[in-house]
């Protein structure tokens, strides 16, 4: 997709069979950029703008959707976290739009370092904030959810 697009979600990972990103079992996508620089972040491949895939949303929702059935059954679905996902809210927006099209439960993993408008703009999209930096971190264990609406 061009990179010019304003929902072009840029992504530098995505984990199926995710089991600490929410509840279930689930497919995590991490988008690209961060404002903070946690020391113990291991995620330091967000930092570098530009050099992620840029993908449309539903190019990434269809990767997100080959585990549905895992979803129904374990009470899964999407997380997506980064970097900082609310960072950029054209493409986090559209991804997470799709994702409720499709019926599928959503969770986003913030730092909750973005403007406040962003994450008043995804409240009725998303069903789960995990709201932490270290919630970032690729395979840890949650530490605090705070639910959406
Ligand atoms: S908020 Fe997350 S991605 Fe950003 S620096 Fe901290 S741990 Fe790393």
């Amino acid at each position: 997709m061009p990179l010019s697009d304003p929902t072009a979600c840029r992504v530098f990972d995505v984990q199926r069979f995710s089991i600490h990103d929410g509840p279930g079992i689930r497919t995590t996508v991490f988008l690209e950029g961060c404002p903070l620089r946690c020391a113990w972040c291991q995620n330091p491949e967000a930092f570098q703008r530009g050099v992620a895939d840029a993908l449309s949303p539903e190019a990434v929702l269809a990767e997100v959707l080959k585990d549905r059935d895992f979803y129904a059954v374990s009470g899964g679905g999407m997380t997506v976290s980064g970097g900082e996902p609310l960072l950029h809210l054209a493409p986090v927006r559209a991804l997470l739009e799709a994702a409720k099209r499709h019926g599928l439960d959503t969770c986003v993993q913030t730092s909750e370092a973005v403007p406040q408008g962003h994450l008043a703009a995804v409240l009725g999209l998303v069903d789960l904030f995990a709201v932490r930096p270290e919630a970032h971190e690729r395979g840890a264990a949650p530490r605090a959810h705070g639910s959406g609406p």
